[in-house]
């Protein structure tokens, strides 16, 4: 489906800031917060969650329709323009009654077309923005699909925000990156503003500066940190909050990257490099097309004689040898592997078509 984004922001600015505590616990603790950031300057949209999708019942499950004045109150008083999570139609209602500012939709909600839809139906006619988490699972079709949803309730100023994915057994992030996903919806749509949840993606304080960091340095539009003024006891994701002062601190460390520059000399040299991979990359492709070739002769050869496609102990020789010449090359052994086994299942699927020929 093709769509066409408009900036969430009025005044569109190069990176978005967004922070704010995980849930809304008091009117003390949302305004404590909220002045905390005030006085940093440069704080773009105040977040709190009124409603919270808790992983099992009986944990804290938001203040909820009793938070939202609250929420007003920060902006009358310190300007902050404020979002907060929808996850049903009566959500949408409430927040736009009492003047929130922008929408999300959460992970746990992207993951659910029957949601994403309901928040939709209740968005027709309704001219607010909205930004997108991305689903709990690695599934990049179910995010365009919670897009493609509310953009088809008559919202063009949408964002999309990589909060991470859950993926079983890794310990060092709460929900791994995988950042082709978002870059390959940055291809897909070029004018989706992406914002970085650090928080969500990292779990823990002392990673946070390194993941926005590598969100800028992909030229990503802004972030979105959870922030808490006693993080320690938040009544949800304590142990990823930090103070608005630390997420003062956070900011002066955080290098934004140019998207270009008009610097002769550079462009020169980037013109040159990007040359050279392009031929490459044509040399690599060529390669691939005459391996193709012989694999599908060699299927051949193995209908003629009724000899199986698949010769594990010959894979095995050719999987260990690359790793080796890899290594040798300075490529990692992971790199070589995950190549090595895209181009084997292509060879294998041609051998398949061959031997299913009458
Ligand atoms: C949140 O932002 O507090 C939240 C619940 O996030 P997610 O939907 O990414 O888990
Ligand atoms: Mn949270």
């Amino acid at each position: 489906m093709e769509m066409k984004f408009k900036s969430i922001l009025d005044e569109p600015k190069s990176h978005i800031v967004i922070a704010g505590p995980c849930s809304a616990e008091s009117e003390e603790q949302v305004l404590t917060t909220a002045r905390g950031l005030a006085a940093l300057g440069n704080i773009d949209l105040f977040r709190a969650g009124i409603w919270k999708p808790r992983t099992r019942p009986n944990s804290f499950e938001g203040v909820g329709v009793i938070g939202l004045p609250w929420l007003k109150r920060v902006k009358e008083e310190t300007g902050l323009k404020t979002t907060t999570e929808v996850a049903k139609r009566d959500h949408v209602f409430e927040a736009l009654k009492y003047g929130v500012d922008v929408l999300w939709l959460g992970a746990r909600t992207t993951v659910n077309p029957f949601s994403v839809q309901e928040v939709a139906d209740a968005l027709q006619g309704v001219d607010i923005p909205v930004m997108i988490k991305n689903p709990i699972n690695t599934d990049l079709s179910l995010w365009i699909g919670s897009i493609e949803r509310i953009y088809k309730a008559g919202i063009t100023r949408i964002a999309a925000i990589h909060r991470g994915f859950s993926v079983h057994g890794d310990n060092k992030y709460r929900n791994t990156p995988r950042w082709q996903i978002p870059i390959e919806l940055k291809r897909l749509y070029p004018d989706l503003q992406i914002i970085c949840d650090n928080s969500h993606i990292c779990g823990r304080r002392d990673t946070l500066l390194e993941v926005a960091q590598n969100a800028m340095d992909l030229d990503f539009d802004g972030i979105m940190t959870e922030t808490h003024p006693d993080p320690d006891h938040a009544w949800s994701d304590a142990s990823q909050q930090i103070t608005p002062v630390q997420f003062g601190e956070l900011m002066t460390k955080l290098k934004y990257r140019e998207r270009t520059t008009d610097d002769a000399v550079f462009k020169n040299s980037i013109e040159h490099l990007r040359h050279e991979i392009d031929e490459i990359d044509e040399e690599l492709l060529n390669m691939l097309g005459r391996r193709m070739n012989l694999a599908q002769e060699i299927g051949q050869y193995k209908k003629k004689n009724n000899i199986a496609i698949l010769q594990s102990t010959r894979w095995n020789e050719i999987l260990e040898k690359s790793v080796k010449k890899g290594n040798s090359v300075g490529l990692s052994a992971d790199f070589v592997e995950n190549v090595l086994k895209s181009i084997h299942e292509e060879s294998i699927n041609r051998q398949e078509k061959i031997m299913r020929e009458p």
